[in-house]
């Protein structure tokens, strides 16, 4: 250890400030971040980057022609991993949306199943959530997808909101199908400026699937102009 600000450090710095997993609110060991090497070891991983046709693509393709699609894991409200996407949103925990994305984008590179993809879309907030949350969840995930597809660019600029949306999780399948249909469109100039690099195939990115409704009404938008897939952290099965 060259600095001297290694593992004493961490170890002081745990004493002082204990870090708990995440998952299981256990104690974090030095060297562990948010996620304890047991939990780690658990985590109920879908698989979906290595199976064709798989549930997250037969979901969308009910909306959606897309190319494919990939979850993290299963998002189940028992068992604590969806605390992970929870602490994303609601926890003020940013770079851990970054770390999951980058753990999906490796596994997805590693399949073999995504090489086409050039850019990154994640999904956007409306301005006034994003305003108060400060960030949106959704690119911070698409930024470590990119990294992890071997350092993709993260395109912001390319879908919008087009309306606010009332909050989904009252709402039946059909309702929130309804209820986002046509909340995005597509920025024309954007467009564009991608066609004029050559980028034809893009990933949509968001948090959680769970219908497939919010990531279907983003991705129609593009699919005239872009071969489009999808990914996201957790799997609603
Ligand atoms: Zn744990």
């Amino acid at each position: 250890m060259k600095c001297g600000v290694g593992p004493a450090w961490g170890a002081l710095s745990d004493l002082l400030f204990p870090r708990e997993c995440v998952v299981c609110g256990g104690k974090l060991d030095v060297g562990e971040d948010s996620i304890c090497g047991t939990c780690l070891l658990d985590v109920p991983y879908t698989r979906f980057w290595d199976w064709d046709e798989n549930p997250a693509e037969r979901r969308i393709w009910r909306y959606a022609g897309i190319e494919s699609a990939a979850s993290l894991f299963f998002y189940r409200y028992e068992g604590g991993y969806a605390s992970l996407v929870h602490q994303v949103k609601y926890g003020g925990r940013p770079e851990l949306g970054h770390r999951l994305g980058l753990s999906l984008g490796r596994k997805m590179a590693a399949s073999g199943r995504f090489c086409s993809i050039q850019a990154v879309v994640p999904v956007p907030l409306h301005p006034l959530r994003r305003l108060r949350r400060g960030y949106n969840q959704a690119e911070k995930i698409a930024s470590g997808i990119a990294e992890g597809l071997g350092g993709l660019p993260v395109v912001t600029g390319l879908l919008r909101r087009s309306r606010n949306t009332h909050t989904q999780t009252q709402l039946s399948g059909e309702e929130k199908r309804r209820n986002v249909a046509g909340a995005f469109e597509a920025d024309l100039e954007s467009a564009r400026h991608l066609a004029s690099r050559g980028i034809r195939n893009i990933l949509v990115a968001d948090d959680v699937m769970t219908s497939g409704a919010t990531i279907s009404a983003a991705v129609h938008p593009l699919m005239e102009a872009f071969r489009v897939s999808v990914a996201t952290i957790g799997f609603v099965e």
